[in-house]
């Protein structure tokens, strides 16, 4: 690949970094930032993102989660919007607003104590014009037809604001996989991959891993895929394990693609250095553990994050390698020694430069909007903003970088995973690593670009670049037949 292009920021920062095996620039065994020795050796290990912590009383005991918004009326209310903005015709509006194709799956699965126990699960394809299309799956127990609808339309702003050739497309399972046993969450992830079986393929739709699913689930799926064509294709899913096809760097891809972007404004609209940023983060999977942990080894303080029982916040900063260690022995931050305990509400609205929402989406609404006191809004998570808390933190100067450009990271470098399969010729971390920063900047730029020349805010400016793009490809393919 092509390397004369100038160098990108990360690569400045790389000349005086050693890269680890897992590929994310290893700290030193520094002390904690309270005082405490490291504990546990976090880089010398895969790490499978955990699986959500469901709350004790079951999902609709916590209080973030009464608070939730309908995904599917914010991800149409945000077209809408936008369609106003770009003055597109009410038949195109009506054509974007739609997904193409739905599928909902019940099925059967033998439980450890030998009782059959139903499940249902969902696949949406969302738009199809510039490729197969691409999206998560994801476990838990609130996922349904309309999230799903909601996440593949967000996914395919995202695929093409990143100029992919794709789609977008979502699925899961209403499931809360931290109450099956390994035997039960493998029996029930296979026949879930054999019933969407007809719905995905290396040419069709590219799954990938979301909230409550992992490498290891991903390669599951791979195998039952290849199984029922008789031969392997690893190109039918991404997010595997580097031994079936994976590619480095996808698991931590999206944080530091979070941790790219959010250098790059913080720098360009603000003149702020990441070194010099306070930092909070809603959620401790993959998203905000990776993102809290490549922020922090870029020199910003994070203060606070959380996972869904509640949070921890330390005014010097935490280690997040530490804390993975942490929550990964005791399922979940709370307890954290030398930290103060605080609620997901509290952690919302702490006093910092960079609030990061790596959860589940709805999270900051109009409730809420107007208690937020950060200065930036990092969108990790898929859809964390409605439309109104977005015109209230507007109005209060708040910077809202918006999930299609955020955290697009994850899908860039999944992208890159099935041109290794498809090629079967695999690339290097720095390639990995160079190519998911110069997309994300690039775009970046376009969309920076935009906002002058409109004077747009960032998720506006981004929505038309991306539907700009669905818009002439469905003009230069016509509308069949
Ligand atoms: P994950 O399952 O690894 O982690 C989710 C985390 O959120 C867990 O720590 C869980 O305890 C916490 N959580 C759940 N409900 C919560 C609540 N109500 N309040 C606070 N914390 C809560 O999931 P993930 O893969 O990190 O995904 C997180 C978000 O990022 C989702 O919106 C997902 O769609 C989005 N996303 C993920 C990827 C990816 O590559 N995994 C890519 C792009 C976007």
């Amino acid at each position: 690949m092509a390397k004369n292009s100038p160098k990108t920021d990360d690569e400045a920062d790389r000349e005086v970094e050693k890269t680890s095996e897992q590929g994310i620039t290893p700290l030193a065994e520094e002390p904690h930032a309270n005082g405490q020795p490291c504990q546990a050796d976090f880089s010398s290990r895969q790490h499978f993102p955990s699986v959500p912590d469901a709350p004790p009383d079951g999902p609709s005991a916590h209080p973030l989660e009464i608070h939730r918004a309908s995904a599917y009326s914010v991800a149409q209310e945000q077209v809408t919007r936008v369609a106003k903005v770009m003055n597109l015709d009410e038949d195109m509006v009506e054509y974007l607003r739609m997904p193409r194709r739905e599928l909902i799956v019940h099925f059967p699965v033998v439980m450890d104590d030998e009782s059959i126990r139903m499940f249902t699960g969902f696949r949406v394809h969302h738009n199809t014009t510039l490729g197969p299309t691409k999206g998560g799956i994801r476990y838990h127990p609130d996922v349904d037809l309309d999230e799903c609808r909601a996440l593949a339309m967000w996914m395919s702003w995202k695929c093409a604001l990143m100029n992919l050739p794709y789609g977008g497309a979502k699925g899961g399972v209403i499931v809360d996989p931290k109450a099956l046993s390994q035997n039960e969450l493998r029996r029930m992830t296979r026949r879930y991959a054999t019933e969407i079986t007809p719905f995905i393929g290396p040419e069709i739709d590219i799954p990938a891993p979301d909230v409550g699913t992992n490498a290891q689930i991903m390669a599951w799926i791979m195998d039952t895929y290849s199984m029922h064509k008789g031969y392997s294709v690893p190109a039918v899913i991404t997010g595997k394990p580097l031994g079936v096809g994976g590619t480095v760097g996808r698991e931590y891809a999206t944080g530091l693609g979070v941790t790219y972007v959010t250098r790059a404004m913080l720098k360009r609209k603000l003149g702020k250095n990441i070194e010099d940023a306070t930092v909070a983060v809603q959620g401790f999977g993959n998203v905000g553990s990776w993102t809290a942990r490549t922020m922090h080894e870029r020199g910003a303080r994070v203060v606070a994050v959380s996972d869904v029982h509640g949070g921890v916040y330390h005014p010097l900063g935490l280690d997040p390698r530490h804390l993975r260690a942490y929550a990964d022995q005791h399922g979940g931050v709370l307890g954290y020694p030398g930290a103060d305990t605080l609620t997901n509400e509290e952690l919302l609205e702490l006093n910092v430069d960079i609030l990061v929402p790596a959860a589940l989406e709805g999270q900051i609404t109009a409730e809420n909007a107007d208690l937020i006191r950060a200065r930036v809004i990092a969108e990790g998570a898929n859809g964390p903003t409605t439309p109104e808390a977005d015109e209230i933190l507007n109005d209060k100067g708040i910077m809202v970088i918006p999930d299609i450009l955020c955290n697009a990271g994850g899908v860039v470098v999944s992208y890159f995973e099935w041109v290794q399969d498809l090629q079967a010729f695999f690339w290097d971390e720095g390639e990995i690593r160079h190519q998911m920063e110069r997309k994300l900047l690039d775009n970046l730029d376009e969309v920076l670009s935009v906002t002058l020349r409109t004077g747009h805010d960032l998720r506006t400016a981004a929505y038309t670049i991306a539907i700009g793009r669905i818009i002439q490809a469905v003009k230069l393919r016509g509308i069949y037949p």
